[in-house]
């Protein structure tokens, strides 16, 4: 079992830093490395940094105080960012769990307690706060083991394409790395068609 995201997120800044959220998104997607800070989706396999969303993780429309507030802010992909909308279980922003249903900061080491990622990229619950958020944020759509599979191929390639390289300028023989390479290449167009002929993702 792998983690849910390849790394997690660590804000640059604290408090209310910029009072709009034009100036904050430029600094989340920097944080985020440009991935949805709940499901890792990469945003330019869904429409770029334009059509991702600066979420609030306590909802702007019962804290208002909380509208600019750094630490209350993710970079966010619309799926999961529509999805989670004004949900809150708690009386207050620092409430964010009741019992069993809630949601978790992806900023903090508690989220990847809740939650893993297959061999085929489907994202996994482990607890039951983490089938809760699964299900409040549709993780169960196809769209997130695709872009994760379309990303893992992207990067082999190039790591690949590197090797290539480097053997090649030694001399050595890169018949077998060049096949191989050919291989991800159709795979990795497959799954890319898979993408966007899916309706449902
Ligand atoms: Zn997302």
């Amino acid at each position: 079992m792998k983690a849910i995201k390849i790394k997690k997120p660590v804000r640059s800044y604290t408090g209310e830093k910029w009072i709009t959220n034009t100036t904050n998104k430029k600094y989340l997607a920097k944080d985020f490395e440009n991935r949805c800070g709940y499901c890792d989706d990469w945003d330019r396999y869904s429409g770029g940094y334009n059509a991702y969303h600066v979420e609030h993780f306590a909802p702007k429309e019962r804290f208002n105080h909380l509208r600019h507030t750094y630490d209350n802010l993710l970079y966010s992909c619309p799926y999961c960012n529509i999805s989670k909308s004004d949900k809150w279980v708690g009386t207050t922003a620092d409430e964010c769990i009741v019992g069993n249903e809630g949601f978790i900061d992806p900023c903090t080491d508690d989220y990847y307690e809740h939650f893993t990622r297959d061999d085929f990229g489907n994202i996994r619950y482990q607890t039951p706060l983490g089938k809760y958020i699964y299900f409040e944020l549709k993780f169960y759509l196809k769209r997130h083991s695709i872009i994760y599979n379309l990303d893992q191929l992207r990067m082999r390639r190039i790591a690949l394409k590197a090797k290539i390289n480097e053997k090649t300028q030694r001399g050595e023989n890169v018949n077998h790395l060049k096949k191989i390479s050919d291989m991800l290449s159709v795979v990795l167009c497959d799954y890319y068609e898979l993408f966007l002929m899916d309706d449902e993702c």
